[in-house]
C-alpha cells in the first residue's frame, strides 16, 4: 500500500526530508529537481508511514488504498519515473541530504535585519529560511493590503488545495522577528537605499508581473487580454476587477497552451455551481453564470509532443472536463506517438489520443486543442474582434477561427526594479545565486531571478540559495549595519504611508474573509483595497504602553 504523489504536488521538497526511506525524487539536491514536473514516490521502496502525508504542505500526497477515481492515474505515474524492478526494496533507513540552514553568526551590533519585497511564495519560504536562525529580523513589504503574491491571486478557484501552502506562510509570519509592511510599496513610499539603511541587506522577491505580449496586427483590438490578467480577474485581485471578460461569444481562443492556458480555459468552462463553493470572485462568478462560452480553444503554434502544459494538469483537466480534438490533431498524436521516446511525453500523447472527436456535437462547454497554429493576426470591426487568423506552422495555408474574446498566455515577464540592474532579454534582475550583480547587500528569489518557470514549492529552493549566500556575506563582515533602530523604521513608513496594513490588519481582513464564506465557501475575498482598509482598521491595537515598550526594545 505505497503513497502517491498527486496532482497539487507544488514540488516544495518538503516531503523529501521528512521521508525515512529517501524514496521520493528528485530530491533537491538531484539533476532534474528544478525541471521536474512533479515529485514522485517509489512504490518498491516506500514504507508505508506515511510521514510525507504530514510534510506537504498541499495535500498532496494519499495512500493508494484513499484516491478518489480521477486520481489514480498518478499511482502509474508516480511508479513510472523509478525503474522496473520485481518486488519491493529491502528497508533502509536512508534519509535524503539536508541543506545545512545557513548559520547566522551573530554580532553585538544587533540582529540580522532583511528586508523582503514582496510576499508571494519565494519571499516567504526566504522569510521562514531566514527565521531557523534564532536573533534575525525579517520585514516583508508588499503593495497590496493583502498577502501572499500569485498563491491569493495566480492559483485557479478550483485548485483550493494548492492554496493550503498560505497554511505554512502563516506560520512564518507568527513566527518572532517577523513584521509585514502591507499596503506599502517600495519605490513609491520608501526607497531602495532607504530600505538598505534600515536594515543589513534587501531581498527583492516580486515575480514577474507583467505578460510576455504577442507582437502582431490587431492584437489591442477590444476583446484582447491576457490569460493572466483574467486569472488575477477570476481571483478578485483589486487592479482587475473590472477588466471587460466577453463571455457572449460561443468561442473563446487561447494562444498558448502552458498551465495557465489550462487554468483560464477550465474556469470558463466549469459548471458555475461548482465554482460557487471556491473562493472565485463574485463579479467573475457572477458573468460566467450569464456565458454564452461553448468552446475554449486552447491554441499552440507547435505540435502535441511539445504541449508546454504538464501531464498532472492534464491528468487533473480530462477528469473533470470535457476536452477534444479535431481529426486532423489526433493525427497529429499518432505521428508524435510513432517517434516519441521520453516515457512522460508518451503518457501525454496517449491521453491525447483517447480524447473526444471535436467534430462530434456537444451537451456542455468544452476545450479543444489545436496544434500547428501560429497566430499570424487578429480581425475585427468597429474594433473589436472578431477572430483570429492562424498559419498552419511551416506552411503558408492560413486558418481563422470566430472569436469574441482572445487571450494570450504566452507567459510571464520580470519587470525592470528602480536603483536595480536588469536583463531585458531574459526579464530577470542580474545575479548570481540570488547575488545581485554590482549592487551590494541586494539580493533576489524567486521568478525575478530565475524567470516564469516552476511551481509555488520551486521557490523554496531557489529562496535558500539566496538566503546561504545572503546570510555568507552577513558572516563575512560584507553587509553595512543599519543605520537606525526598527523603530525609526516603523515610524518612517507610517509617515509615509498611514494606511499601512500591520498583521493584525491582514488578520482582521483573513477573518473577515473566512466568516463571509459562511462555512459554504473557503472565503469571500474583499476586492476592493478601500473594503480591505476599512476592516483592518477594526483591528484590535496592543495597549499604547505595550507599543511604547515595544518601539523601545526595537
Ligand atoms: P509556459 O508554460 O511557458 O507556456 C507558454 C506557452 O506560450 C507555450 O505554449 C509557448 O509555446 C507559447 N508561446 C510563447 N511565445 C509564443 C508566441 N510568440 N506565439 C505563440 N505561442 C507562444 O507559460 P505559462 O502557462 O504562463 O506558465 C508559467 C509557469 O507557471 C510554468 O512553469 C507553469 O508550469 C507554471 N504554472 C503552473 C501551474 C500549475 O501547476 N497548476 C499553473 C499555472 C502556471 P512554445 O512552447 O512553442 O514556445
Amino acid at each position: 500500500m505505497p503513497h502517491v504523489v498527486t496532482q497539487s504536488c507544488c514540488s516544495d521538497g518538503s516531503c523529501v526530508y521528512a521521508c525515512p526511506v529517501n524514496c521520493i525524487h528528485p530530491s533537491p539536491d538531484e539533476p532534474g529537481f528544478a525541471t521536474a514536473e512533479m515529485l514522485y514516490i517509489d512504490p518498491d521502496a516506500c514504507v508505508d508511514c506515511g510521514a510525507c502525508v504530514s510534510a506537504c504542505p498541499v495535500g498532496a500526497i494519499a495512500p493508494d488504498t484513499k484516491l478518489e477515481p480521477k486520481q489514480l492515474p498518478f499511482v502509474e505515474l508516480n511508479a513510472m519515473y523509478f525503474p522496473k524492478r520485481e518486488g519491493k526494496l529491502p528497508p533502509t533507513s536512508k534519509l535524503a541530504p539536508v541543506l545545512e540552514a545557513p548559520r547566522v553568526n551573530s554580532r553585538p551590533g544587533g540582529p540580522l535585519r532583511v528586508a523582503i519585497v514582496g510576499s508571494g511564495p519565494a519571499a516567504m519560504y526566504a522569510a521562514d529560511e531566514l527565521l531557523t536562525q534564532q536573533g534575525v529580523e525579517v520585514n516583508v513589504f508588499e503593495k497590496l493590503p493583502t498577502p501572499y503574491g500569485l498563491v491569493r491571486a495566480g492559483v485557479a478557484p478550483d485548485h483550493q488545495t494548492t492554496k493550503h501552502v498560505t497554511r505554512l506562510f502563516d506560520r512564518t509570519a507568527a513566527s518572532p522577528g517577523f513584521t509585514f509592511y502591507l499596503n506599502v510599496a517600495v519605490g513609491e513610499h520608501i526607497t531602495h537605499d532607504e530600505l538598505l539603511a534600515h536594515h543589513h541587506a534587501v531581498l527583492y522577491a516580486v515575480g514577474a508581473p507583467n505578460d510576455r505580449r504577442l507582437d502582431i496586427e490587431g492584437v489591442d483590438l477590444s476583446g484582447t487580454s491576457t490569460a493572466t490578467e483574467v486569472v488575477a480577474w477570476f481571483n478578485g485581485h483589486p487592479e482587475y476587477t473590472d477588466l471587460p471578460v466577453d463571455l457572449s461569444h460561443e468561442r473563446v481562443v487561447i494562444v498558448g497552451n502552458g498551465n495557465v492556458a489550462l487554468d483560464v480555459a477550465r474556469i470558463l468552462t466549469a459548471e458555475p455551481d461548482a465554482l460557487a463553493r471556491t473562493d472565485i470572485s463574485d463579479h467573475a462568478l457572477t458573468a460566467l453564470r450569464d456565458s454564452h462560452v461553448r468552446e475554449v480553444v486552447i491554441a499552440a503554434r507547435r505540435g502535441p509532443a511539445q504541449s508546454a502544459f504538464t501531464l498532472p494538469e492534464l491528468i487533473g483537466l480530462t477528469a473533470t472536463h470535457e476536452v477534444v480534438l479535431s481529426a486532423a490533431d489526433h493525427d497529429l498524436v499518432q505521428s508524435d506517438l510513432a517517434t516519441e521516446s521520453d516515457p512522460l511525453t508518451r503518457s501525454k500523447l496517449e491521453i491525447l489520443a483517447g480524447l473526444g472527436a471535436a467534430e462530434a456535437p456537444s451537451t456542455r462547454p468544452r476545450i479543444r486543442f489545436a496544434y500547428l497554429m501560429t497566430p499570424h493576426r487578429v480581425i475585427g470591426s468597429a474594433g473589436r474582434v472578431e477572430g483570429v487568423e492562424f498559419t498552419i506552422t511551416g506552411t503558408t495555408e492560413t486558418r481563422r477561427l470566430d472569436t469574441g474574446l482572445l487571450l494570450t498566455s504566452i507567459g510571464y515577464r520580470g519587470k525592470a526594479i528602480r536603483d536595480l540592474p536588469f536583463d531585458d532579454a531574459a526579464g530577470v534582475v542580474p545575479n548570481e545565486g540570488g547575488r545581485v550583480d554590482g549592487t551590494p547587500g541586494t539580493y533576489v528569489a524567486g521568478w525575478i531571478k530565475r524567470g516564469p518557470t516552476g511551481f509555488i514549492g520551486t521557490n523554496k529552493s531557489c529562496a535558500s540559495q539566496t538566503v546561504h549566500e545572503l546570510v555568507a556575506d552577513y558572516n563575512a563582515g560584507a553587509l553595512a549595519d543599519p543605520v537606525a533602530k526598527t523603530s525609526a523604521l516603523d515610524r518612517l513608513v507610517r509617515t509615509r504611508q498611514p494606511d499601512l496594513v500591520d498583521s493584525a490588519g491582514w488578520a482582521a481582513i483573513d477573518s473577515a474573509e473566512l466568516a463571509r464564506g459562511g462555512g459554504i465557501r473557503p472565503r469571500v475575498k474583499f476586492t476592493a483595497v478601500p473594503e480591505m482598509l476599512a476592516v483592518a482598521a477594526t483591528a484590535p491595537r496592543p495597549p499604547l504602553s505595550r507599543r511604547l515598550l515595544s518601539g523601545l526594545l526595537r
